[in-house]
């Protein structure tokens, strides 16, 4: 309860670590970094408020990962590696248990990418975490939503829909494999870093697959057409929901973090390559077309019409 604003930055301080690169981390006004001759940096930040970002209550570890997650998530949809990040925290309280417990969360998933807090902010206000995430890719190289060409397939990582299935689940179910999903999204840095060199676009889904496979149209120029009945689907979602409910989770829903991404049909093989090599699914969900726009299709064939495209914080609700 009372640490001052000082005893909560050494605390943080102490654990942050280092890297080679960092030439003065966490305690002078600014940071000094030494990017890598050659390389281009990316650069991105996501603000995580309570109650619009996650459920108020949620466990200040599970806090700390989602904050530097949702981060990593940009990272790895431009194909980057990560490198170094800063915290903003607004805090109502100086509360050194709840710094202790989201430093858990946030530098357990800091060490598996080798990504180094080296600076931040520290204030008193209405809890909300604001994360800066920056990494390195090969000058050119990086993935970008413009890519996209007609005639390439549409694939996405992992399976969809969870975090939606999670909230929706949030009093019955509190704490079941959705939960997780919810909670510690896991950021696909490895595959993206991978698919350099094969994707020709790439968005990570935050906002709903629909709409985020909308910018890469959109930024590129070309339609898509969406199999939703191919949509990668888990055992957990599938046995929780009836099946419109759940497609609709699938298609629209948000906080997925996993990659979607375009390439054409000669690199399936490439693509099997990096799914087998990371565990990871992969799945081809449809292709790029002339014109504009997304278009979901049934089994059938035909126009299927989602009830909702994606996460909008200023829609008219
Ligand atoms: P200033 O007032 O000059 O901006 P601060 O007192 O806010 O400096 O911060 C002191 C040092 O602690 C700086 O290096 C700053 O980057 C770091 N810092 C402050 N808050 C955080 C935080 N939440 N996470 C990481 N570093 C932080
Ligand atoms: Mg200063």
């Amino acid at each position: 309860m009372g640490a001052g604003e000082f005893d909560l930055i050494a605390r943080i301080r102490a654990r942050a670590g280092t890297r080679d690169d960092i030439v003065l981390g966490i305690g002078d006004d600014a940071a000094l970094l030494a990017p890598p001759p050659g390389r281009h940096l990316v650069v991105t930040a996501d603000t995580l408020n309570d109650g619009v970002h996650f459920p108020h209550g949620t466990l200040p570890a599970d806090l700390g990962w989602k904050a530097l997650a949702v981060n990593l998530s940009d990272l790895a949809s431009m194909g980057a590696e990560p490198a170094w990040c800063t915290l903003s925290l607004s805090l109502p309280q100086g509360d050194t248990a709840w710094i202790d417990g989201f430093l858990d969360g946030f530098l357990a998933l800091a060490r598996e990418h080798g990504i180094v807090l080296v600076g931040g902010d520290t204030t008193r206000g209405p809890l909300s975490v604001s994360v800066t995430a920056m990494g390195f890719v090969d000058a050119g190289r990086a993935l970008r939503r413009d890519g996209a060409r007609v005639g390439d397939d549409v694939w996405v990582t992992g399976t969809l829909g969870d975090a939606a299935g999670a909230l929706a689940l949030l009093e019955r179910d509190p704490v079941g494999v959705l939960r997780l999903r919810l909670d510690r999204p896991t950021p696909r840095v490895e595959a993206g870093r991978a698919l350099v060199g094969i994707a020709t676009a790439c968005v990570d889904v935050s906002d709903g697959l629909l709409a985020d496979l909308g910018h890469i149209v959109s930024r590129s120029g070309v339609a898509a057409q969406v199999d939703v009945g191919a949509l990668p689907v888990s055992e957990a979602l599938r046995a929780s929901f009836d099946e419109a409910t759940r497609l609709a989770m699938q298609a629209g829903g948000g906080d997925d973090y996993e990659l979607c991404f375009t390439a054409p049909p000669e690199a399936r093989a490439g693509i099997d390559a990096v799914s087998l090599q990371f565990g990871l699914r992969i799945t081809r969900i449809g292709r790029i077309m002339t014109g504009e726009g997304v278009h979901p299709l049934d089994a059938d064939g035909r126009t299927w019409s989602p009830p909702r495209r994606g996460y909008d914080h200023f829609a008219a609700l």
